[in-house]
């Protein structure tokens, strides 16, 4: 059970808006305190400063030099591809094949499910990640083992049901029929109760159907306020594929647009190999594109140019992509991002990558009145983080001239040793050991 009342000490960050457009929306608060009260953010500010009064009785947890701030979010990740995270080799089509689609067939098994679903949300909550936008496989099973070990934590998750009905194996494959009625029924029990979200999830373009694809827009039609999210031009011969399975659509993204996919509650992951025209439509159609740096690395699928896609209108989301994503921890998520906008001759500034991970993505999700900042009012869900954690962040860190100097050393040196502990709806689920 949640603790009633709990008071958290240390440095306080947060951000209200991207601190690239406003430099103003940093909150720094040096040695602060954090009140926590059924399980809501109830007071921020200076531990000196922190009525008496409000702290009697509330249990304290002490943190020095350490930093509080909200929670990260993972937009994008697949629970069932934990088995398969650092797998050799091969690029999305063959990866596919060789080693996710062997691994989700597992997932039919409700106890195997279950025991993968707690080892990734433990890892998780590790990585001081506290929301995720999750891709569970094509059975029920792995939904309910997902939503189930979720709750009991207490976790602000959004997950759903794969929709596959063409191009995979007898295991890993549905209906259009089976996949309608398992996500609504997945839909009545799960979406809102307790902290969890769904999301309509067809893999990709040609796994489904345009039957298929059908029945997804008929479920957002039917459940207005669930999410969709799917993989969009990820891969060259990926793009090839879907331009012969849907010889009428301008693009990759014109498919989802044919069918009625595309709205401020989808999210499409990766998006790289993008023309003007589709980043017109997505920033038009208010969609939601979900850079995953680290995929994007180890798959070789290429260099998504998120300042361009900011610039077009089109919010962006990170997300970690594990198993084709290398590291849960969101340090490497920001890393790779920060060395792909190198590549593409851009920047990356930290506080804009931190926002990204916490308030931004929030936003995003149409859950920024929520989640993302530690400020009153907002669901407690937090994590400390050491910002010594090691000797070489240590000396780093002593050189450190500014808040941007210690976040980015942060970004670029940090891993889960860095997670001292993780709150979620004020109750400490996870401390370094
Ligand atoms: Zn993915």
């Amino acid at each position: 059970m949640a603790e009633d009342r709990l008071l958290l000490t240390g440095n306080v960050l947060s951000f209200d808006d991207d601190p690239a457009a406003n430099p103003d929306a940093v909150t720094w608060i040096e040695s602060g305190a954090v009140l926590v009260e059924d399980g809501k953010i109830a007071w921020v500010g200076r531990r000196a400063e922190l009525p008496g009064h409000l702290a009697a009785g509330a249990s304290t947890h002490t943190y020095g030099r350490e930093i509080i701030l909200p929670g990260f979010i993972d937009a994008h990740v697949h629970y069932p591809q934990i088995g398969v995270i650092a797998s050799y080799g091969a690029q999305l089509l063959e990866w596919l094949e060789a080693y996710t689609f062997p691994e989700e067939a597992r997932f039919a098994d409700p106890d195997h499910a279950a025991s993968m679903a707690r080892l990734f949300l433990d890892l998780l909550l590790a990585a001081g990640t506290t929301t995720a936008a999750v891709y569970c496989t094509v059975h029920p099973e792995s939904v309910t083992a997902f939503f189930e070990e979720s709750e009991v934590r207490g976790l602000r998750m959004i997950a759903g049901k794969v929709l596959m009905d063409r191009n995979a194996p007898d295991a890993v494959r549905d209906s259009a029929a089976s996949g309608y009625d398992d996500s609504r029924a997945l839909i009545e029990t799960w979406h809102g109760r307790e902290r969890s979200l769904y999301a309509v999830t067809p893999r990709f373009a040609p796994t489904s159907t345009p039957a298929q694809l059908e029945a997804c827009a008929a479920l957002l039609g039917a459940f207005p306020d669930v999410y969709m999210q799917t993989h969009l031009s990820e891969n060259l011969d990926e793009i090839r594929w879907v331009r012969e399975l849907f010889p009428k659509a301008r693009s990759y993204l014109d498919v989802y647009r044919g069918f009625g996919l595309l709205g401020p509650r989808s999210l499409f992951g990766h998006a790289i190999h993008m023309d003007e025209d589709d980043l017109g439509l997505a920033a038009s159609s208010r969609s939601r594109f979900v850079h995953c740096p680290t995929s994007n690395l180890f798959m070789g699928s290429g260099l998504f140019d998120i300042a361009r896609t900011r610039a077009a209108g089109v919010p962006v989301l990170l997300g970690s992509d594990v198993g084709g994503g290398s590291s849960l921890s969101p340090f490497a998520t920001m890393k790779a991002a920060y060395e792909i906008a190198q590549l593409n001759g851009r920047t990356l500034a930290p506080e804009e990558a931190f926002w990204l991970s916490t308030a931004g993505a929030a936003d995003a999700l149409s859950l920024g009145d929520r989640i993302g900042r530690i400020a009153p009012g907002f669901e407690a869900d937090m994590t400390v983080l050491d910002p010594e954690s090691t000797p070489i962040i240590g000396q780093r860190v002593e050189r450190a001239e500014s808040l941007r100097d210690l976040l980015f050393a942060q970004i670029v040196l940090a891993d889960d040793r860095a997670i001292r502990a993780t709150y979620a709806g004020g109750r400490k689920v996870h401390e370094r050991r």
